[in-house]
């Protein structure tokens, strides 16, 4: 399924190493693929059914569904803090290059970290896990990251070097990363894309497990993304996985043209699968809910925001 042409209507200008735009897009329902959508579709069609077609369901209301959803964990909420700071920080570095204090800076994540843990409701305390969140716990994870990534030879290359061309910096760009690949929709969100030289950087900062597959995958969405809308040949394009914990690591990647086109086909194969549930594509209007069968991997259920619906 192809889009419709002309996919672009509106650019935002941006400055990256003198060039250009991001496109934007006139909204239509069709689906768009994205490593985490995918990824869902694999792992349980029944949970890929209450994540992206809730709405549908015949038996349980959408404010139900919905309430499930937005259920954190805690690996996910040690992301967001640590993802949340380092965008403050960075922007900081946007307005002053002035050195951090470290003993203010951590201040402001623990208030954060508590901010969040209070905000939100965790999906390990609805399912009687445990009783209650240990916020120093967490903070200590968000707190060990940080650390880790202030100390780092990148963050120092950032704040000497890279700093120089710090108008041109993308820190978070709004919006869910549309864009097309082979004219097929898809999401790929960059944590923080910026010039240097003649190459375009674009830093993913994890603080999770490394897995070098998905991980790649990922890479190369970004450096899809970033050739798409910058126009630049994916050689001058470096993706980076930043792993923040337990200690500070990086997965760094060059791919060509090659790599770029073999990588649409496999995001036209698994949009079609994706498709392939649809009873009306263009729509995204979904089969009938027993089509999304439940999994046969009961540990995959364990850490599944909908498991109150399968029981
Ligand atoms: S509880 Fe298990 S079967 Fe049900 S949606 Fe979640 S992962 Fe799928």
């Amino acid at each position: 399924m192809v889009l419709d042409k002309p996919i672009c209507f509106m650019v935002n200008i941006v400055s990256v190493n003198k060039i250009t735009v991001i496109k934007k897009f006139e909204y239509t329902p069709i689906l768009g693929w994205s490593t985490s959508r995918y990824d869902m579709f694999l792992l349980c069609r029944r949970q890929y059914y209450y994540n992206y077609y809730g709405k549908h369901d015949p038996l349980y209301s959408r404010q139900k569904i919905d309430e499930l959803k937005k259920l954190t964990s805690i690996p996910l909420e040690i992301g967001n803090v640590t993802h949340d700071v380092i965008k403050v920080f960075l922007d900081r570095l946007l307005k002053s290059e002035g050195k951090i204090d470290t003993g203010r800076f951590f201040d402001y994540v623990r208030r954060k970290t508590e901010e969040y843990c209070h905000a939100k409701r965790f999906m390990e305390v609805y399912y009687d896990e445990i009783s209650n969140i240990d916020i120093d716990e967490l903070f200590a994870k968000i707190q060990n990251s940080l650390s880790n990534f202030l100390n780092s030879d990148r963050c120092n290359w950032l704040t000497t070097k890279v700093i120089s061309n710090k108008q041109s910096w993308l820190i978070e760009p709004s919006g869910y990363g549309e864009t097309r690949i082979d004219e097929m929709k898809a999401y790929c969100k960059v944590d923080f894309l910026f010039p240097c030289d003649d190459d375009i950087y674009i830093i993913d900062w994890k603080t999770g497990k490394r897995d070098e597959k998905k991980h790649k995958k990922q890479l190369l969405g970004y450096v899809s993304w970033a050739a798409y809308h910058f126009e630049k040949d994916p050689v001058k394009i470096i993706p980076i996985i930043a792993y923040l914990q337990p200690s500070y690591e990086e997965m760094k990647m060059n791919f060509n043209e090659y790599d770029i086109q073999d990588f649409a086909i496999h995001i036209k194969e698994e949009t079609e699968e994706m498709y392939s549930v649809c009873s009306n594509i263009e729509e995204n209007i979904p089969e009938d809910k027993e089509r999304f069968t439940k999994t046969t991997n009961t540990k995959i259920c364990n850490y599944c925001n909908y498991r109150e619906l399968c029981r």
